[in-house]
């Protein structure tokens, strides 16, 4: 479960986010929709922890979100979520490395066999077999984004953050990442928190729909109010099969 608490966003005098607080259960799939420039990647940034609050907290299962990125948290963004010098494997596998050095480890052996075996398992789930050797340059966009997802998932993260991952894409692949990406939520217990311009996206994937925008927003005021939520849409079904 997320908590977010009495949360404010504030760049200087600006203020961007005012008092944001919601609950996601655990396994929801929550898209966040609302105007361009009301926060929404902000707010995605604060649940990584690459952003800290000005006020309020975020607590993940009841302790507070460490104030780095960690494993528990994987991200995908329109553009740039993968490294463009590493192969497809040489990417999913670097979250794996990554925690591995964090903790001062290294992956040889067995663990790197298994790491390896691991990763060709999710590039295939994906969708991207036999594309392990390739460079991000070499693969369409919506290949690029499935090897984002790989990548952020190869951790087993508990959140799963999305800034608008299917944006860029044209609707027939679209379409496809989304067959792919209510597969994958599915099959894992993981929460997903996606922020979106399309509504269509939103309502397909989410069991839940959240809107900020700034209610009170007058010319001469803008600086002075943050956005809020202002509507929250429970969609049905709102838990997944066999729950
Ligand atoms: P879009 O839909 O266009 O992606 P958004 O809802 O994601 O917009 P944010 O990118 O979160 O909006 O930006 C919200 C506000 O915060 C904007 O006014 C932006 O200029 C400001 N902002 C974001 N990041 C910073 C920063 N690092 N420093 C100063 N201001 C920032
Ligand atoms: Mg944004």
């Amino acid at each position: 479960e997320l908590v977010i608490d009495n949360v404010w966003k504030e760049y200087g005098d600006q203020i961007v986010l005012e008092n944001v607080s919601l609950t996601v259960a655990s396994r929801a799939f929550v898209a966040l929709v609302g105007p361009s420039g009301c926060g929404k990647s902000t707010f995605l940034r604060m649940l990584l922890g690459q952003e800290r609050t000005t006020r309020g907290t975020i607590l993940l299962d009841g302790e507070p979100l460490p104030p780095e990125p960690g494993p528990d948290r994987g991200v995908v963004f329109q553009r740039y979520s993968v490294f463009p010098h590493l192969t497809v494997l040489g990417n999913v596998l670097l979250g794996k490395e990554l925690t591995a050095a964090k903790y001062k480890a290294k992956l040889f052996g067995s663990a790197r066999g298994g790491a390896i075996e691991e990763a060709r398992q999710l590039i295939a789930e994906v969708g991207l077999s036999g594309a392990e050797g390739k460079y991000p340059a070499q693969l369409s966009g919506g290949m690029q984004q499935r090897l984002a997802l790989a990548q952020a998932l190869i951790m087993k993260p508990k959140v799963l953050l999305l800034d608008e991952p299917f944006g860029a894409l044209d609707p027939g692949i679209r379409a496809e990442i989304h067959t792919l990406m209510k597969r994958l939520w599915h099959e894992t217990q993981m929460t997903v928190v996606m922020v979106t311009h399309d509504m269509r996206e939103a309502f397909t994937l989410a069991t839940r729909v959240v809107a900020f925008e700034r209610p009170r927003d007058r010319p001469e005021e803008k600086q002075r109010y943050g956005a809020t939520i202002t509507k929250d849409i429970a969609i049905w079904p709102p838990r997944r099969a066999g729950e």
